[in-house]
């Protein structure tokens, strides 16, 4: 029997997640491997887009479940679609982006569905038995380990950043509507959506370039210099941080980038006064080229950097950003 793969779309008013296509994507480069088949199960109000978006990125059938009562993700709402849409689809396994809301579904959709659950996951292929094998980094990011969910129906939740940009060149695709019960009352009501400001003109995860500063930042006010470069660069960079400048309040919480925050995997991430704790290369060693400025040629950050820059941050990083501009006239 051929398996199925079911990957669930998220999307914002029209939009789809870009995380949810890239696990689309990669989810049809295995199936295609595997002679699997993929599906993708999209909820939402305004759908026709996101229908449309996750053919293109490789579903072979996008199940559509829409309507007012799922413009807004909630628990309850969502595991009740999803679980009558798997009761009557039968996947072999269900991937998710791990989101906010992919790590708030998952583990719920798997309790009710009495699947198995592999977290955070890196990656993810299908054996010769159909069964998904999940790479994923653990300790601190320190080990790499397989895992597979022993039987039953596999759930598996996806870390950002760290695939591919989805493939948008798929179609034929087909669309059925899901048949789910009429959605209840949820136990929760969302009062308001505040979007966090993501400190530039792209969102931190879909940012093609990063330009992140440490502790050597040195309070709020250093960070200008690293939004004046990201500015230099164009409208794909955005700025983070390491965990002690969002801690100290320097820039807001959601620019964190490692273990206990945002994964990137930007075409290039600038490293500016970070020293390159293990905790904060699990949030974006996977960047394609990792150019690294720090005034300490010890710094470890420099075992990972494919250019380093041995100088006063403070220096290099107007100098480059008067250099960028300069070069576009
Ligand atoms: C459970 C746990 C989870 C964690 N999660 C995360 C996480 O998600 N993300 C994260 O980032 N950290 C995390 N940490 C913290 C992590 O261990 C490090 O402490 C942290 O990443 C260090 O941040 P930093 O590189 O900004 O600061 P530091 O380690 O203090 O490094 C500052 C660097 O700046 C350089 N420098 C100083 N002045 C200049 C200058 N003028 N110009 C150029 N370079 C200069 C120094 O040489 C030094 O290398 C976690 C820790 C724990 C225990």
């Amino acid at each position: 029997m051929t398996t199925t793969l079911t990957v669930v779309v998220e999307s914002w008013r029209g939009t789809p997640a870009e995380a949810s296509l890239a696990v689309l994507s990669q989810a049809r480069r295995v199936a295609d491997a595997a002679g699997a088949t993929v599906t993708a199960a999209v909820l939402g109000d305004d759908v026709d887009a996101v229908v449309d978006a996750a053919g293109r990125a490789g579903a072979h059938t996008v199940l559509r479940v829409a309507g007012p009562a799922y413009a807004q993700y909630t628990t309850d709402t969502w595991t009740a679609a999803l679980a009558a849409l798997v009761a009557e689809h039968q996947p072999d396994a269900l991937l998710l982006a791990a989101t906010t809301y992919g790590n708030d579904l998952a583990p719920r959709l798997a309790a009710r569905l009495g699947a198995g659950l592999v977290a955070d996951c890196s990656s993810f292929e299908l054996g010769a038995d159909g069964r998904l094998t999940c790479t994923k980094y653990v300790l601190g990011n320190t080990q790499v380990v397989r895992c597979e969910v022993a039987e039953g129906l596999q759930v598996a939740t996806v870390r950002t950043g760290v695939l591919p940009h989805a493939d948008t060149g798929h179609g034929g695709f087909a669309v059925a509507d899901g048949a789910v019960p009429a959605p209840t009352a949820p136990r929760t009501e969302v009062l308001e959506r505040v979007v966090a400001d993501s400190d530039g003109e792209v969102a931190l995860e879909d940012a093609r370039i990063v330009v992140a500063g440490g502790r050597a930042m040195r309070g709020p006010e250093g960070f200008d210099v690293l939004r004046d470069l990201a500015a230099a660069f164009g409208h794909d960079a955005a700025v983070g941080s390491s965990r002690p400048a969002a801690e100290a309040g320097w820039v807001p919480m959601h620019l964190e980038i490692g273990i206990s925050g945002k994964k990137v995997a930007p075409d290039l991430y600038v490293a500016c006064g970070i020293s390159g704790a293990t905790q904060h290369l699990a949030g974006m060693s996977g960047s394609k080229t990792i150019l690294a400025i720090n005034s300490d040629p010890e710094a470890p950050i420099f075992r990972t950097a494919d250019i380093g820059v041995v100088g006063d941050l403070f220096e290099v990083v107007p100098a480059l950003a008067a250099a960028l501009r300069a070069r576009r006239g």
